[in-house]
C-alpha cells in the first residue's frame, strides 16, 4: 500500500509514509474487509459512511504539515483511522464524529491499538469544538458545501491550516486554507468524492 498506492503518488513525507505504515488499517475496518482492507479505494464502514481511500488519507496527512506539538482537530472520525494516523505524528487529536455507533468503534480501535491522545466527542462537527481551540491544523473528512466559518474562527492565528473538500454531494475540491491573523488565504488542491458533512454549517439533514 504504502509503495505502490502512496510513495510513488507524491506522498514524500517521510513521517506520513511511515505513520501509513505504522497504523494497521484492517482494524479500522469490519472484520469482513480485512481481506480488502490495504485496496486502492474507500470501504463502507457502517451507518453509509466509509473509510476513505488510503491515499486520500495521507494526502491530507502531509497536506495539514503537522508538528509533534501540534493541537489537531478532524471532523468525521468515521472509522477513526485518519485520528489514529495523525496521534502518531501530534500529541493531541480532537475528532468529531456525528453517528455515536461509529464513534463507539473507533474508541474500540483505539483502545485495541493502545492509542490514548485522541478525544471523540460525539456531534455536529460543523460549529468546531471552540472549548479546545485555537488548533494548529483541522482537517474535514466529509464534503461540504461552503467552508463553516467557526472551522474558520477557530483556527490558530500564527499558521493555522484547514484542509476541507468543498463542492457539492458528488465531487469536490480540497481546499487548503492558511490563517495568519486576521488573514485568510486559500489553495485549491486535487478534486475528491466524500461522503456528505451533514450539518448547521453543512448540508442539511434532509440531504442526508
Ligand atoms: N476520517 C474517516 C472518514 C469517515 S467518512 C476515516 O478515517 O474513516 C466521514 C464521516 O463524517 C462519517 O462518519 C460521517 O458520519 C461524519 N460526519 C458527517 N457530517 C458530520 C458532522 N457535521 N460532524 C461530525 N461528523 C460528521
Amino acid at each position: 500500500m504504502v509503495e505502490e498506492q502512496l510513495a510513488r503518488r507524491g506522498i514524500t513525507d517521510p513521517q506520513v509514509l511511515m505513520a501509513m505504515r505504522t497504523i494497521p488499517r484492517h482494524l479500522f475496518t469490519d472484520e469482513n474487509f480485512w481481506g480488502r482492507a490495504y485496496e486502492d479505494h474507500p470501504l463502507p464502514i457502517g451507518q453509509g459512511q466509509t473509510i476513505s481511500q488510503p491515499y486520500m488519507v495521507a494526502l491530507m496527512t502531509q497536506t495539514l504539515k503537522v508538528r509533534d506539538d501540534d493541537r489537531v482537530l478532524e471532523i468525521g472520525t468515521g472509522s477513526g483511522y485518519q485520528a489514529a494516523i495523525l496521534s502518531h505524528l501530534v500529541k493531541k487529536v480532537f475528532t468529531i464524529e456525528r453517528h455515536g455507533a461509529l464513534a463507539k468503534r473507533a474508541r474500540e480501535a483505539f483502545d485495541t491499538l493502545n492509542i490514548h491522545s485522541i478525544a471523540i466527542r460525539i456531534g455536529d462537527g460543523t460549529i468546531g469544538w471552540s472549548e479546545y481551540a485555537p488548533y494548529d491544523g483541522i482537517v474535514v473528512t466529509a464534503g461540504s458545501p461552503d467552508v463553516p466559518q467557526p472551522l474558520l474562527d477557530q483556527l490558530s492565528k500564527d499558521g493555522g491550516r484547514l484542509v476541507i473538500p468543498v463542492g457539492d454531494r458528488g465531487f469536490q475540491q480540497l481546499k487548503i486554507i492558511t490563517r495568519n491573523g486576521d488573514n485568510w488565504a486559500t489553495t485549491e488542491d486535487v478534486g475528491c468524492t466524500f461522503v456528505p458533512l451533514v450539518g448547521k454549517h453543512g448540508w442539511s439533514e434532509g440531504d442526508k
